[in-house]
């Protein structure tokens, strides 16, 4: 017998799945220096291998769930930080976010044929010409009770590193150095991601730049600059052992890491929500021939299962 529907409102089986220490915060002591070291490990596999993208547009994905991620635990808020990316490219939509307490999720709109096209003609297209020209958007979104927090820049540069740095350096006045990864390990897809912000210095209301700090950060840059593709995304590197190996003569002090964790919010209920603002007729569309209409999250790729005839009667 059919589960009513008041009884199934939960979701269906995602993988509950924690990385602890996903995110690494750090900073160099008497530097104008922080920042965050970024692995998403076995998490990142799971959150990719849900959609069925082919692997430039994964690497993309795997690079722009490490930036949330990133970017995400450097602030404090309540809510959800998403990227969105929009441009005429053949991957017309990137939406990645990540909450405050870590968990992640990400959605892709390609048009498979223009992408088809591309990588026939380019194999290893850069992330500018998966995405095209557009712009990109950072939000932070704590709720209806809140306002919105959002800025926008156009889409600029080859990949998503440089993008993000475009973002911060037209956007938001502080100068970032950003390093991203994503690729297929022999332990599967694998993410990560390097950020260093430049803050200001103790009692820092000068505008005047200081010598010295202005050398600590180029130092600081070049040392990140030094970390491989391969060292970033080695489950087997410890992280501590990582960020030593980069910054130990920088005065390099670690912060307490924080986990992230696969987050899909949706859930039956929400969607049932959805279809019942549907006009019958685009009810009557959707329906398939067994009577029921199927709603699959973008996210987490799971389908939701309605009854056509109960929506029908909730809707009049
Ligand atoms: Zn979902």
């Amino acid at each position: 017998m059919e589960k009513p529907a008041f009884l199934d409102r939960d979701r269906p089986d995602v993988p509950d799945l924690v990385v602890p220490g996903g995110v690494t915060p750090f900073y160099l002591a008497g530097r104008p220096v922080r920042g965050r070291l970024v692995r998403l490990g076995v998490l990142a596999d799971t959150l990719l291998t849900r959609h069925d993208h082919p692997a430039p547009v994964t690497r993309l994905a795997g690079k722009a769930l490490a930036l949330v991620a990133a970017l995400a635990s450097a602030l404090k808020f309540q809510g959800s930080f998403s990227l969105q990316m929009k441009g005429d490219g053949p991957v017309s939509m990137l939406v990645a976010d990540c909450t405050n307490t870590g968990a992640l999720r990400f959605y892709a709109r390609t048009d498979d044929e223009a992408l088809a096209a591309l990588l026939e003609e380019t194999p290893k297209p850069t992330d500018r010409e998966l995405l095209g020209n557009g712009y990109m958007a950072l939000t932070v979104d704590q709720g209806p009770e809140m306002d919105r927090h959002q800025g926008i820049v156009e889409i600029a540069g080859d990949d998503l590193s440089a993008m993000a740095m475009h973002y911060f350096a037209s956007s938001e006045q502080h100068a970032c150095w950003i390093m991203l990864a994503c690729q297929m390990t022999d332990a599967g897809w694998r993410a990560g991601g390097l950020i260093l912000e430049r803050i200001a210095g103790e009692g820092g209301s000068h505008v005047v730049e200081d010598e010295a700090a202005e050398a600590s950060w180029e130092t600081a840059t070049i040392l990140a600059g030094t970390l491989s593709t391969k060292e970033l995304l080695d489950d087997s590197l410890p992280t501590l052992q990582l960020l030593h190996r980069l910054f130990h003569e920088e005065d390099l002090h670690v912060s307490q890491p924080r986990a992230l964790a696969f987050g899909c919010r949706c859930s039956r209920a929400r969607l049932a929500n959805v279809l019942e603002t549907f006009p019958q007729d685009d009810l009557d569309h959707m329906c398939q021939d067994d009577g029921n209409i199927v709603m699959t999250c973008e996210f987490c790729n799971v389908d939701f299962r309605f009854a056509r005839k109960n929506i029908a009667t909730q809707a009049q």
